[in-house]
């Protein structure tokens, strides 16, 4: 798919619980492709600050502990962070809950774009999170926002914290939700927004399986015109 001057990406945006990583990931694992979850990447970056005791107000703090951050990606999306593999604890609580704030800050930005755009000069890539479409690879061969209601991305996101043997009630998940949509769509920074020419796919009942066909269908088509 060379010859022109589009990345070999799919670039999936979409808020908390939009399905944006179960249908990335499926979408990689059918075309062959690597799969990038930026969020993981955000998440890990907070995961350090929390043990850090970064005070997210001093940029100085903030600058150092960027500079010392080993973060690395393995080939099937596993995120080490110096040098320990961190999957579950991305998901704690206190991750979750500092995640939108740490994300708002520019030098987190500027730091993690330029690891995700080094990520596709190593192959194609199906990259997921909340500035793919815009910020990222504004150039993506394809460029999808995926929503979905509010209250069955809560449900989605109960079914994820009851798997963890994590006990949260329905409303609870309904206000972390809310209010990191609203953290992630109003920030100066790279905010969550539907770019123009994006194609937007709501998942509401939809399978996973449907949403992939759906996207692969786009690429493909976007690959002959
Ligand atoms: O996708 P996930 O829920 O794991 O993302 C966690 C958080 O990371 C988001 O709520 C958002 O604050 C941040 N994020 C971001 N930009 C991305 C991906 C995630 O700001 N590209």
């Amino acid at each position: 798919m060379n010859g022109d001057r589009l990345l070999d990406v799919v670039a999936i945006d979409g808020p908390s619980g939009s399905g944006k990583s179960t249908i990335a990931k499926r979408l990689a694992e059918r075309l062959g492709w690597r799969h990038l979850d930026t969020g993981a990447m955000y998440r890990a970056v907070t995961l350090r600050f929390l043990e850090l005791g970064v005070h997210l107000e001093d940029p100085k703090e903030v600058r150092s502990a960027l500079e010392s951050l080993d973060l690395r990606l393995g080939e099937e999306a596993e995120v080490y962070l110096e040098g320990r593999e961190v999957g579950s604890a991305l998901r704690r609580p206190e991750v979750e809950a500092r995640v939108s704030a740490v994300s708002a800050l520019p030098a987190v930005r500027k730091a993690m774009v330029a690891l995700q755009r080094a990520e596709a000069g190593k192959g194609p890539l199906v990259a997921e999170g909340r500035d793919m479409t815009t910020v990222v690879f504004p150039d993506a061969r394809c460029r999808i926002f995926l929503e979905a209601s509010v209250e069955e991305r809560a449900r989605r996101r109960l079914r994820d914290f009851e798997r963890a043997s994590r006990e949260v009630g329905f409303s609870e998940v309904l206000e972390e939700i809310r209010a990191r949509d609203f953290l992630d769509s109003t920030r100066a920074d790279a905010p969550l927004r539907k770019a123009e020419g994006v194609h937007v796919l709501d998942t509401t009942g939809l399978s996973i399986e449907a949403c992939v066909d759906r996207i692969e269908r786009i690429l493909r088509e976007g690959a002959s015109r």
